[in-house]
């Protein structure tokens, strides 16, 4: 007997409905639905073949064996691991919850990763740093009505992009998102020399009772430009165990970032070649710094508040301005794909751009508008790394299986484990698609629930005594 695993709601076709029905009805489906769970509901999963002997060391007594012939199709899938939720939402969504306690064991510490909740007590601002004009943009809705003269709606694709794309500066736009990363660095740089400045410490000095620690994001904008969101945080000299010196205060932090936003020596310079000018890039004036506090009493931005914000815009790419997310081979394909006219052409000017400055690979990063850093990264003092929290998660269904399979008791060195494994193809079936997606909302909605609950038990810690 075939059990259907939820009542198929409208929105499939005959053919998805009648393969979810044959996978429903196969005799692994048990043993799939598992598989699939495991990867999170990931919907491009890769399929491996292969085994695993664990043989004890001294007798070479086989101790267990696992082999992909007894798994549904003599295949495991694993998750792809794609960050973007155009490829893998329930991956992007692993990721941005991943993203999420990074940012939020910086924040507000984490007990199980050596983060002490002191770092609430040490100065910190949420920061956003964005991108210079590049030319008059259609404006959003809700300000003063646009220079074009119409009132522009919520989701009107017009919203960001340039009154006159004649005289838009497409190449400087580019630039400025590839150099973006260099930008950040520099202002990092004079970020710490402010902050010994207003204490009246040489860098070496500063390095001696504090740290300048940040997690951060890249956020594309509607007009296509880079910026970025940051959490800055003073630390003691030792990172977040150590207290901040009494000097080192909400308000010196502010201050200290707006001027090194701005000074001089904050600046890319990209030089002249051919045709194009030399270009001095800088943050445009729009720059937001908001003190982070614990709790919010309305008037402050909360940590849970940083921390949501920050994962919702890590698993957004260049897609969200209708580019591609991958990459691109040719100028047909922009056509062929039907590419919006302004995001056209930032890809194309990097195609132009591209032999004038041939080190700054603007070919290969034209999916990302010429935009080639990492969409989250963290100085090395922030808090816990992504590869940690990966690691612990493989940690743990790593318990989980030598659980499953008696192994607790086994000495890891007194076993010989050999392995082989090789791929054997990836992605779903139409049926499989849809009931992967049916797990992944699931798995979405218990941790939102985990969430929720672990808010009300922080409000609760708060709370006055
Ligand atoms: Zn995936
Ligand atoms: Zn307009």
């Amino acid at each position: 007997m075939m059990t259907a695993p939820a009542a198929p709601s409208a929105g499939f076709d005959t053919a998805t409905l009648s393969d979810m029905l044959r996978v429903a009805g196969s005799p692994g489906f048990d043993r799939w639905k598992e598989q699939i769970h495991r990867t999170g509901g990931c919907s491009h999963p890769i399929h491996l073949q292969g085994w695993i002997l664990t043989r004890d060391k001294a007798t070479g007594e086989t101790l267990h064996r696992y082999s992909t012939d007894t798994e549904p199709g003599a295949r495991l899938r694993i998750a792809c691991g794609n960050r973007r939720a155009s490829r893998c939402p329930a991956c992007a969504w692993t990721y941005a919850g991943d993203t999420y306690h990074l940012i939020r064991a910086g924040l507000a510490g984490d007990s199980a990763r050596d983060i002490p909740a002191a770092v609430r007590e040490h100065p910190r601002v949420f920061l956003t740093l964005t991108a210079p004009s590049f030319g008059p943009v259609h404006n959003r809705p809700g300000t003063r009505p646009c220079r074009c003269g119409a009132r522009h709606a919520e989701d009107d694709t017009a919203l960001g992009t340039p009154l006159d794309p004649d005289s838009y500066d497409y190449a400087a736009a580019v630039l400025f998102n590839n150099h973006a990363g260099q930008l950040w660095q520099r202002f990092t740089n004079r970020l710490r020399r402010e902050i010994a400045a207003t204490a009246g410490l040489s860098q070496r000095e500063l390095k001696a009772v504090a740290r300048i620690s940040y997690g951060k994001v890249a956020e594309f904008q509607k007009r296509g430009a880079v910026h970025f969101h940051a959490v800055v945080r003073i630390d003691g000299p030792d990172g977040p165990d150590s207290p901040p010196p009494s000097w080192a205060t909400t308000e010196r932090l502010t201050d200290a970032i707006r001027t090194a936003a701005t000074h001089a020596y904050t600046t890319v310079t990209v030089p002249a070649v051919g045709h194009q000018p030399l270009r001095r890039l800088r943050w445009g004036t729009q720059l937001d710094i908001r003190p982070v506090k614990a709790f919010g009493d309305g008037s402050d931005i909360t940590e849970q508040a940083v921390a949501s914000y920050i994962a919702k815009y890590a698993t957004k790419a260049a897609e969200t301005t209708g580019s591609l997310d991958r990459r691109i081979g040719n100028r047909e394909a922009l056509v062929l794909l039907g590419v919006p006219d302004h995001t056209r052409r930032l890809v194309e000017a990097c195609f132009d751009l591209d032999p004038l400055y041939p080190d700054r690979r603007l070919l290969a990063w034209a999916h990302m508008l010429g935009f080639r850093g990492h969409f989250s990264t963290k100085s090395r003092q922030y808090s816990t790394t992504l590869s940690e929290l990966r690691q612990t998660r493989a940690d743990y269904r790593a318990a989980q299986e030598r659980t499953a399979r008696g192994l607790d008791d086994v000495e890891p060195d007194t076993v010989l484990v050999l392995t082989s494994w090789t791929y054997a193809g990836h992605g779903h079936s139409p049926g499989e698609a849809a009931l992967a997606a049916s797990i992944a909302r699931d798995i979405q909605l218990n941790r939102e629930t985990a969430r929720e609950a672990l808010r009300d038990q922080l409000a609760l810690e708060g709370a006055p005594a």
